[in-house]
């Protein structure tokens, strides 16, 4: 058995949104920025898709710029509002549980001269308001907070932070890549300014994603070149990715509710079961929030990389710390800042759900997960350590 379950890493495309996108990948190649006939149906699809999205976050379509991904988007949004409201100040309040699309670009951004404040959270890894409103200064341009985390999976209050943005008359810029097409998104009712998302976090293709930049909100390029997205973001138009991020977000939309409902429920079950089954794990942020089909678990005294490589083994796919952070030794930031003792945040796995994953194949892992996680402690020295202490 094949079990994948590293869904926020990314997604399977979806087989109808593919057909959707093919014509524009064989027949139709016309720059959608010439004027001539070959661009007649490239420019109406791209059209086409723009307003789709709009429609979908109830915005403008001139608000909606295509990026190549959730991470450009990210870095257009922050690099964008530090160079368009520079005269204004220097500050920027983001989070410690940001993705590192966000928190890199940050960092990078401090080695320009901003300043950064990175606010706290709590055990469940939800954002401190508290400390939100003493970090505001004068000079503070922007406060960038992500929507729901994609290691652990928790939401942020967002509709809180855009009330404290706009009383403060702050850009607020919110990373939905892992929300979009999971929860519904309304940005002009939340007050976002800003907000970044990505087609193959939703079953639609990679290398596309896209930025809603709120008409009013001051623009500054971060790339230059044609005038394709109005100036905004230029490169020929990869009109086959736009109608599929269209297409993806149109029927994750739609059955939007009952797939949130569905993988709660296989999510919980796959919870349960494994509590009952192996002994000293945590189900991180089980008491807040989350997005349905994530689940964070912290398997005391081993390493999360040999729980990975054992299920990879037997098929199963999954995720230690972040995608990003799988490939350096360092424990997760967002466990870190969680306050997880580090000693137990290297054994943290993430197992991420979606659409297409069956109780079948959850009951698959449970069983290799219980058999897998007894034989590493076994050969343990710390979880002997641990067993000769508790006689
Ligand atoms: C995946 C992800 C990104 C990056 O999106 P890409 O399209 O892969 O660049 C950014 N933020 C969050 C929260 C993500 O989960």
């Amino acid at each position: 058995m094949r079990v994948y379950l590293d869904n926020n890493a990314t997604t399977k495309l979806d087989d109808e949104v593919f057909k959707t996108m093919t014509p524009y990948l064989t027949e139709y190649y016309g720059n959608a920025s010439s004027l001539h006939l070959f661009s007649k149906e490239t420019t109406e699809a791209m059209n086409k898709a723009r307003e789709t999205v709009a429609e979908i976050l109830g915005v403008s379509g001139e608000e909606i710029i295509f990026t190549a991904s959730g991470s450009e988007a990210d870095n257009m949004a922050l690099r964008g509002i530090a160079k368009a409201y520079r005269n204004r100040g220097k500050h920027l309040i983001s989070s410690t549980i940001e993705h590192h699309a966000v928190k890199n670009t940050l960092k990078d951004l401090a080695n320009e001269g901003y300043e950064i404040t990175e606010l706290p959270v709590d055990q469940n890894g939800v954002v401190d308001l508290k400390a939100l409103e003493e970090a505001i200064r004068e000079d503070t341009i922007l406060i960038s907070v992500m929507h729901a985390n994609n290691e652990v999976g928790t939401f942020q209050p967002v509709e809180e932070i855009a009330r404290i943005a706009r009383a403060h008359k702050i850009v607020f810029h919110v990373d939905a890549v892992q929300t979009m097409g999971k929860v519904e998104i309304k940005p002009k009712e939340t007050g976002i300014d800003l907000l970044s998302f990505s087609a193959h976090k939703f079953y639609g293709p990679k290398g596309i994603g896209g930025l809603y930049w709120r008409n009013g909100v001051r623009f500054a390029n971060t790339l230059t070149g044609g005038n394709q997205e109005r100036h905004r973001r230029p490169g020929t138009s990869d009109v086959a990715s736009m109608v599929g991020l269209a297409a993806a977000l149109k029927k994750a939309v739609a059955g939007m509710k009952e797939e949130f409902r569905r993988e709660e429920e296989l999510r919980d079950y796959f919870e349960r079961e494994i509590l009952k089954k192996i002994p000293e794990i945590v189900i991180n942020a089980k008491g807040v929030k989350r997005l349905a089909g994530t689940s964070s678990v912290t398997f005391k005294y081993l390493e999360g990389e040999s729980i990975l490589l054992s299920l990879s083994m037997k098929g199963i796919a999954v995720s230690s710390g972040s995608a990003c952070s799988s490939d350096d030794l360092q424990a997760s930031h967002v466990l870190l800042a969680m306050g997880i003792d580090p000693k137990f945040a290297h054994g943290t796995i993430r197992f991420s759900l979606g659409k297409y994953n069956t109780k079948e194949e959850i009951d698959y892992v449970v069983n290799a997960l219980a058999e897998i996680v007894e034989r590493l402690r076994n050969l343990s020295p710390l979880w002997n350590e641990f067993k000769s202490g508790q006689k």
